[in-house]
């Protein structure tokens, strides 16, 4: 095989971004076979896989990779699919750049190999062109519960149901998924590519029952009385949060949580939804991650005529994903640096008129090595706004907790956890993902399931020895 020697990956092919801001279809468009091919021949195959190191869920991407320089793309997914039950997922929103492509060889003299992009191809390829759906394992007649469909209860649900457990998964709304299918939009994740992921686990006889919020209609302690030798906890981190600033409670002030949900969850962008949503002409979305980004690129599609990114820092600091931030732009989202909301001012009727900003200067970095906002006294401006959307991160909702007696929290309310295996305060009940660490990853919610799935296999063999 003639290696590429290219230093910069072969270009990922994109909708115009003319068009784009006007549609809610893919914007990255996917490589073809000849691309994918080209591109896996970048890969040095190195002897010590630092790339791996990079991957919470240690998939081995110099064997996947390998599998399509040699054109066997099949054969690349199942390499693919041992470690991840979500790979096109992952290759698709996993932050690349800071995980397994950090570690590659390739971006030391140039642009690191482009896993993301081929692992994406490899898993499309087989959903387009293989139909066989795993077979079911042999069962081990043990009961697992989990809660919450999204990536790390569906990974944990698989990785069991492989074992040969009887798993079912409890989430409390009407489509599985978690933020995969409520929060990030379609234009960045279609939904019956979410959904193709899902079905392949419910082939593997893994339960979902939809509608059914523990804590509500069944407790942690129930299920456990009910015969599953196991709770995981997955409920994620969905509770947003605001400022406390005046004018928040306005009519047209929107959670990013909320506005998503009814945007992807709801299909308020479909012509004859029935789902209501403010199609503000001036919106302003305070925040500078992932979140904010969806949400402004949301209100873009929705035919708002400006869209601003409020950030109290500056460009290098913004946490959102530079792909994101880059396609932000180039579909005419302003970026408002060092700039903070001090209220929400509203007009007699009680709806959104403007937003009232204070310039920032950036000061020594504080605990999180990022420098320290401070307001510039007198530098206060209005900003024309009828729709405004809080992004300003979440936590986890404390229902679980006030309904399990023992179940030890932070103070940020998020389930403490001892360890790598996830058990937490009580007995037999596991957590992982986001409702341990706070709003984080999709592929750190799925390393987390994986390695709580082992720890509960690992603890049902020894009570049942
Ligand atoms: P979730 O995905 O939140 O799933 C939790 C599930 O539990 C939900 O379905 C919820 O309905 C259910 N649930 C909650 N409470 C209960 C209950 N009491 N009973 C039953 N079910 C319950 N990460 C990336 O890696 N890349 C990105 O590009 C990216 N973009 C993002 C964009 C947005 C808009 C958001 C909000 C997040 C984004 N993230 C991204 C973060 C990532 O999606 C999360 O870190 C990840 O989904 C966490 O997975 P989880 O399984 O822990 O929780
Ligand atoms: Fe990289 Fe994410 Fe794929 Fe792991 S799952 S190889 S971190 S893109
Ligand atoms: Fe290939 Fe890069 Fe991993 Fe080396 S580090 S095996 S070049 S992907």
């Amino acid at each position: 095989m003639a290696r590429n020697l290219s230093k910069t990956k072969v270009p990922m092919p994109v909708q115009d971004p003319h068009t784009r801001g006007r549609n809610f279809t893919e914007v990255a468009l996917g490589y073809t076979q000849e691309m994918a091919v080209e591109e896996a021949r970048r890969c040095l195959d190195c002897k010590h896989k630092p790339c791996v190191a990079g991957c919470p869920v240690a998939i081995d991407i110099p064997a996947f990779i390998g599998e399509i320089a040699e054109g066997r793309f099949e054969e690349s997914f199942r390499v693919l699919n041992e470690a991840s039950a979500l790979p096109a997922v992952c290759g698709r929103v996993c932050p690349q750049e800071t995980q397994c492509e950090q570690r590659c060889v390739r971006g030391l003299k140039g642009e690191p190999v482009a896993i993301g992009r081929l692992e994406r191809f490899a898993a499309d390829w087989h959903r387009e062109h293989a139909c066989a759906l795993p077979a079911k394992p042999v069962p081990n007649g043990r009961k697992v519960a989990v809660v919450g469909a999204g990536p790390g209860g569906l990974t944990a649900a698989g990785e069991l149901a492989r074992m040969g457990y009887a798993v079912t998964v409890f989430e409390a709304l009407h489509l599985p998924g978690g933020v995969l299918s409520y929060g990030i939009p379609e234009f960045r994740l279609p939904k019956d590519i979410v959904m193709a992921e899902v079905n392949a686990l419910i082939s593997l006889g893994v339960e979902v029952m939809l509608n059914t919020v523990i804590g509500k209609t069944l407790t942690i302690d129930e299920l456990l009385e009910y015969g599953f030798k196991a709770v995981f906890i997955a409920s994620g981190a969905g509770l947003p949060r605001f400022m406390g600033i005046p004018g928040e409670s306005l009519k047209g002030v929107y959670s990013a949580n909320e506005y998503l949900t009814r945007i992807n969850l709801m299909k308020a962008y479909e012509e004859n939804s029935l789902t209501p949503i403010l199609r503000g002409r001036h919106v302003a979305v305070v925040g500078g991650g992932n979140v904010a980004m969806d949400a402004a690129r949301c209100a873009k599609r929705l035919g708002a005529g400006d869209v601003s990114i409020i950030y109290r820092r500056g460009f290098e600091e913004l946490p959102a994903r530079r792909e994101e931030v880059h396609h932000a732009r180039e579909e005419g989202i302003a970026f408002h640096f060092q700039t903070n909301p001090v209220q929400i001012l509203g007009d007699e009727r009680g709806w959104v008129r403007a937003l009232e900003c204070i310039k920032m200067s950036l000061g020594v970095p504080d605990a999180s090595g990022r420098r320290r906002p401070i307001g510039q006294p007198g530098s206060n401006y209005e900003l024309a706004a009828d729709v405004v959307i809080m992004a300003l991160g979440t936590s986890s909702n404390p229902l679980i907790r006030l309904t399990t007696p023992g179940l030890e929290t932070d103070k940020w309310g998020g389930i403490v956890v001892d360890g790598q295996d996830g058990l937490t305060s009580r007995e037999k009940v596991y957590a992982g993902g986001d409702v341990v660490t706070g709003s984080a990853t999709v592929i750190l919610a799925m390393g987390a399931g994986k390695d709580a799935a082992r720890a509960i296999d690992r603890m049902i063999m020894e009570k049942s020895e």
